[in-house]
């Protein structure tokens, strides 16, 4: 007779292994949903900043326990705007190849400043997005979803099939959307519903006041419409009825965010993301770090209580997506689309740059390189950071160069004339620098001269806090991955964050957008 443990191991390995082989099949499984979420300016130093101060039940501490992450991610470009984040973000290149090359720039042909994501459409992308991708080889099955504080935050990240793309506009004073009409109307609808009831409902502290070392009120932070630099802070610009002061002052608290949220688990509840077997992707853009930092500064309290009531909002929405989907087939992203900069008062070398002297200055400097005498017709023609415009008869490489000395010569600004990038590299230009300055332009979109201010420097007239430069306060940003089958924890190394786009294309198991740097991320192969 055969010994027991025998017969129990010939009746339970296969059962063991068969377990197993499921387990192996469910982790190699592309996920049926890719909940994406994107903190507008959320710097790499964040969860060191404040992780003592999150729950172990929010959102930040939940997932980064479970992620793999790189700790030494970010964009490798100049330009760390918004747009070109966001664009970089949706289609895994960077500028140079997308062709976002700021918020704003010039159109040449229209001979007028253009709008990165006019009309609410993406036309401007020069390449496909994931989003793309992802809906044409599924034959239009996928849903397509993204929801943002900005127009900018949401549009990119859509792409050109999406179910519901939503975002607040400041200047309408109102939610908006693009995609399906029986989608979109009762979300937009959420959106006015929930941002009336801020109307008067002041902005306090969202923890006990021992959480929050930073002084308040520190004299460089701004309070515009009614809002104040002192919690509580209210929020009615200064009215006695919703009006636009009260929806400018409300874009500025973190109410934006907790309205962008609760549209967007209304979308993925109505709309059955996750729900099939054919792979969904959810964006999320939350816009009140970045508008809170640049009127409050990123160290500043405002901006402190603005992450820990994301840590409970985040913590809320992964418990939806749990719930609809289960964990084994949702795959998260977090990440953001810059760093940022804190206030230049609070260096002791800060300062400001005037923008308007450094316009004379660039028209100074074209006028003399062309042998002109003042006045002369205008030389410059648009300045939307850092493409600084000339005019036809000014642009020549002798000229753009005179005016890059010229503007370089100001006090914490840089300047580069674009022309010098089809050349070899000056000797005296670091490569980094002279790498993401050649991925920052795109043919005619780009300026003729590239400016950007040096690190403890600001625009005057300007924002309290800025970013838009090529240092790691402003490049470096957090890159975690929650998916399953993928180990959790740190990954070194430089990290281009565009690579993720092919990653997250790979888990889908489909081809990423054609342009997605191929990768791989660092660790993973
Ligand atoms: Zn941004």
């Amino acid at each position: 007779m055969r010994p027991f443990w025998i017969v129990l191991c010939r009746l339970l390995l296969p059962l063991a292994l068969g377990l197993a082989a499921a387990q192996a099949r469910e982790a190699s499984a592309p996920p049926r949903l890719v909940l994406w979420i994107v903190i507008d300016q959320m710097p790499a130093d964040v969860w060191s900043r404040y992780h003592a101060a999150f729950s172990p039940d929010g959102g930040f501490a939940r997932l980064r326990a479970a992620s793999a992450r790189w700790t030494q991610a970010g964009y490798e470009h100049l330009v760390t705007s918004t747009a070109a984040g966001h664009a970089t973000l949706a289609t895994g290149a960077s500028p140079s190849r997308h062709g976002v090359v700021g918020n704003r720039w010039y159109d040449r042909e229209r001979e007028a400043v253009t709008y990165c994501v006019a009309g609410g459409r993406p036309d401007a992308l020069a390449l496909p997005t994931l989003a793309d991708a992802l809906w044409e080889q599924t034959r239009g099955r996928a849903r397509i979803g993204a929801v943002s504080g900005k127009d900018r935050g949401a549009i990119l990240l859509g792409g050109r099939h999406p179910r519901a793309v939503v975002w607040f506009d400041p200047r309408a004073g109102r939610w908006r959307g693009r995609g399906e009409a029986a989608t979109l109307g009762p979300l937009v609808r959420l959106g006015r519903r929930r941002t009336l009831a801020c109307f008067g409902r002041p902005w306090g502290l969202f923890a006990p006041a021992a959480c929050y070392p930073e002084r308040d009120d520190r004299p460089y932070e701004r309070g515009p419409f009614g809002l104040g630099r002192r919690f509580p802070h209210p929020v009615d610009g200064e009215a006695v009825e919703p009006g636009p002061a009260f929806l400018a002052a409300f874009s500025l608290t973190p109410y934006l965010d907790e309205i962008t949220l609760a549209i967007a688990e209304r979308l993925l509840e109505r709309e059955g993301f996750g729900r099939d077997a054919v792979p969904d992707l959810l964006y999320v853009s939350l816009s009140s770090s970045d508008l809170v930092s640049h009127t409050f500064g990123p160290h500043s309290r405002e901006t402190r209580d603005v992450y820990l009531r994301l840590d409970a909002l985040l913590g809320r929405l992964l418990d939806t997506a749990e719930r609809q989907v289960g964990r084994e087939a949702l795959l998260v992203v977090l990440t953001s689309d810059h760093g940022g900069s804190p206030i230049p008062e609070s260096f002791p070398d800060g300062g400001r740059v005037s923008v308007v002297h450094l316009l004379a200055t660039a028209r100074r400097a074209a006028r003399e390189a062309l042998g002109l005498s003042a006045p002369a017709p205008p030389l410059v023609r648009a300045f939307c950071p850092p493409h600084l415009v000339l005019a036809d008869r000014a642009r020549s490489a002798t000229v753009s160069a005179r005016v890059a000395r010229a503007i370089a010569s100001i006090e914490g600004v840089q300047a580069l004339a674009t022309s010098a990038l089809a050349g070899p590299r000056p000797a005296d230009l670091d490569p980094a620098l002279w790498r993401a300055a050649r991925r920052s332009v795109f043919g005619d979109r780009s300026g003729d001269v590239l400016v950007w201010l040096e690190p403890h420097f600001g625009w005057q007239p300007g924002k309290a806090a800025e970013h838009g430069r090529p240092v790691p306060s402003d490049q470096r940003v957090p890159l975690w991955i929650r998916a399953p089958g993928l180990r959790p924890g740190a990954r070194e190394g430089r990290c281009a964050v565009r690579r993720v786009v092919a990653e997250i294309a790979r888990r889908l198991g489909i081809r990423p957008p054609a342009g997605a740097d191929p990768g791989p991320l660092p660790g993973l192969r």
